[in-house]
C-alpha cells in the first residue's frame, strides 16, 4: 500500500508487513523529485516483503536508472531485500562505514560465534542458542548475499533532485544507525532511532563497549536538531518527538535502576539471571513461558544496562566459573542517585532552556568519563550563562601515570542558539563576545578571539 505524506519534498509511504514479528511493519520512504528517487529501507527477505514493496513502488513508476536505496541500519527488517530488489540495476546502495562493517562481519565473518560465546557466559545454555539458530528474526530473512554499497560517514549529503538529506550517524539501536535530516523542511526519517509505540531495541554489540551510553548520547544529539516531522521506520508517529526522546529517556533510566535493584538483591548473578527480575511487558507471562527469542532479547537489553553501569564505574563485572558475574562497586541507593544526577534535571538547571538541559546532561556524561579514565578536575574557569545568548566554561583536568602526566585539552563551549561544541578540540575558535547580564556579571570577550588548547 502508498500513501502520500509529504508535499515537498514529495515522499511516499510503502507499508511492508513484517508477519510474525512484534514490529508488524517496516515504513519504507521514497523520496522522489525531478525525476530521482530515493527508497529508505526495505523489509525482511521474503515473499510479502517484496510483494508488498514492488507493489507499492510500482504504483511511483519510478525511472530505475536514477533510483538509488538508502539502508538506515544493518537489520534485516531494513536490509533484507536490497541486493534482490537493486539487482541488474544501475542505482547506487549507500550505508553508513560502521553499521557496513558490522553486517560484513556477521554476513560473512565469525561474529554471531562472539556473541553467541558471549550469551553463553551471561547464562544462556548451547542448546538453547542451537534453537535459537533456527528461529531468531535476527539470523532469518536476511539479504540473499553480502552486497556492495556506497558508506557513508556522518555529515555526508545526499541528493534526490533538488533538496539534499544530511545524514546523521546515531550509534545505540546498532553501532552505526543513520537517520536522515531535510534541514529546511525540519523533517527527520528517524529509522530504529526514535520509535513512538515501542521502545527501540538497545542490546550488546560484539565490539562494542557501551550501546546504552552511545545511544542515549545520539539522543541528546538528535535533541539538539529542529524537527518539525519525525518519520519512524515502524508503526506510526502520534506524539512530540521531543517529548518521545525524553519519555525513551526515562524508559531507560528506570532499567537502569531496576538493574541496580536486581544486582543489589542476587550480587554475583549472570545477564540471564538479573533479565528474569526486570520488567518485561510479557502479558502477563512468566519469564519461563516468555518465547527464547524474546528472552534472548532481553538479555542483550540488560548486557546494555550492565555495560553502562561497568563503563561508568557503578558496576563491576568478573568471571566465576566460566560465566560472567556482576556486583555494584558502591550502595545501590547511591548508584541510583548517581544515575539520578545525570538524568534528572537536577535543581542547578531546572528553568534553563532546553537546549542548556540536554548540553548539561550531555556533559555530566562526557566528565563522568574522564573521572573514569582517571583524571582529576585541576582547573575550573567559571562558567558563564545567560538565557538568550550561550553557556561556556572551561575545566582542565589531569592525570599521571607513572612518571608520566597527562593533560586533557578539554574546553566545554555551548552556544545557545545551536552550534554546540564538545570535548578535545586543539584549537578552539571564539564565538563568543563580550555579554554583560543584569546582574553586571561579564561574560567572556572575544569575538574572533582564537585559543589553543592542550
Ligand atoms: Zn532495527
Amino acid at each position: 500500500m502508498l500513501t502520500k505524506i509529504y508535499e515537498n519534498p514529495a515522499v511516499y509511504r510503502v507499508d511492508v508487513p513484517l508477519p510474525d514479528n512484534p514490529l508488524k511493519n517496516l515504513n519504507c520512504y521514497v523520496v522522489q523529485d525531478s525525476g530521482e528517487t530515493l527508497i529508505i529501507d526495505t523489509g525482511f527477505n521474503r515473499k510479502e516483503c517484496l510483494d508488498a514493496l514492488l507493489e507499492g513502488l510500482a504504483e511511483l513508476d519510478a525511472d530505475w536508472e536514477k533510483t538509488n536505496l538508502f539502508l538506515t541500519h544493518l537489520h534485516a527488517d531494513h536490509t533484507g531485500l536490497a541486493p534482490t530488489l537493486m539487482k541488474d540495476k544501475p542505482g547506487k546502495m549507500y550505508m553508513s562505514r560502521v553499521d557496513y562493517a558490522v553486517l560484513e562481519g556477521l554476513m560473512v565473518g565469525e561474529v554471531w560465534k562472539v556473541s553467541d560465546a558471549n550469551f553463553i557466559a551471561e547464562g544462556f545454555t548451547q542448546e538453547q542458542i542451537n534453537i535459537l539458530h533456527s528461529g531468531n528474526p535476527a539470523r532469518g530473512f536476511e539479504p540473499e548475499c553480502f552486497f556492495d554499497v556506497e558508506e557513508l560517514e556522518d555529515g555526508d549529503v545526499i541528493t534526490v533532485g533538488k533538496w539534499k538529506f544530511q545524514c546523521i550517524l546515531v550509534p545505540g539501536h546498532t553501532p552505526g544507525q543513520m537517520i536522515l535530516y531535510q534541514r529546511e523542511e525540519q523533517l527527520l526519517f528517524t529509522a530504529d532511532h526514535i520509535l513512538f509505540d515501542i521502545t527501540p531495541n538497545i542490546t550488546c554489540w560484539v565490539g562494542t563497549a557501551d550501546s546504552l551510553g552511545n545511544y542515549l548520547d545520539s539522543l541528546v544529539k538528535t535533541r539538539d536538531i529542529p524537527i518539525r516531522t519525525a518519520l519512524p521506520a515502524h508503526r506510526k508517529n502520534d506524539m512530540n518527538v521531543y517529548e518521545r526522546m525524553d519519555e525513551i529517556v526515562e524508559h531507560h533510566l528506570k532499567r537502569l535502576k531496576e538493574t541496580v535493584d536486581a544486582i543489589q538483591q542476587f550480587p554475583g548473578s549472570h545477564a540471564t539471571k538479573i533479565a528474569a527480575c526486570l520488567r518485561w511487558s510479557m502479558r502477563g507471562k512468566t519469564w519461563e513461558e516468555f518465547p527464547l527469542s524474546q528472552r534472548w532479547f532481553a538479555v542483550g537489553e540488560t548486557i546494555a544496562h550492565l555495560d553502562y553501569l561497568v563503563c561508568r564505574g557503578y558496576a563491576e563485572r568478573k568471571v566465576v566459573d566460566g560465566k560472567n558475574a556482576y556486583w555494584l562497586t558502591m550502595d545501590g541507593a547511591l548508584c541510583k542517585s548517581k544515575l539520578d544526577c545525570i538524568w534528572k534535571n537536577s535543581a542547578r538547571n531546572k528553568g534553563k532552556t532546553s537546549e542548556y538541559r540536554h548540553w548539561f546532561i550531555r556533559k555530566q556524561i562526557w566528565l563522568e568519563s574522564l573521572q573514569y579514565k582517571g583524571f582529576q578536575l585541576l582547573y575550573f574557569y567559571g562558567g558563564y550563562f545567560h538565557p538568550d545568548v550561550l553557556y561556556a566554561e572551561k575545566q582542565i583536568f589531569c592525570k599521571t601515570e607513572g612518571e608520566k602526566f597527562f593533560r586533557h585539552p578539554s574546553v566545554l563551549y555551548a552556544k545557545m542558539e545551536k552550534e554546540i561544541f564538545f570535548g578535545e578540540r586543539k584549537h578552539i575558535y571564539g564565538y563568543f563576545e563580550t555579554v554583560t547580564d543584569r546582574t553586571g556579571h561579564q561574560g567572556f570577550s572575544g569575538g574572533k578571539h582564537r585559543e589553543t588548547a592542550g
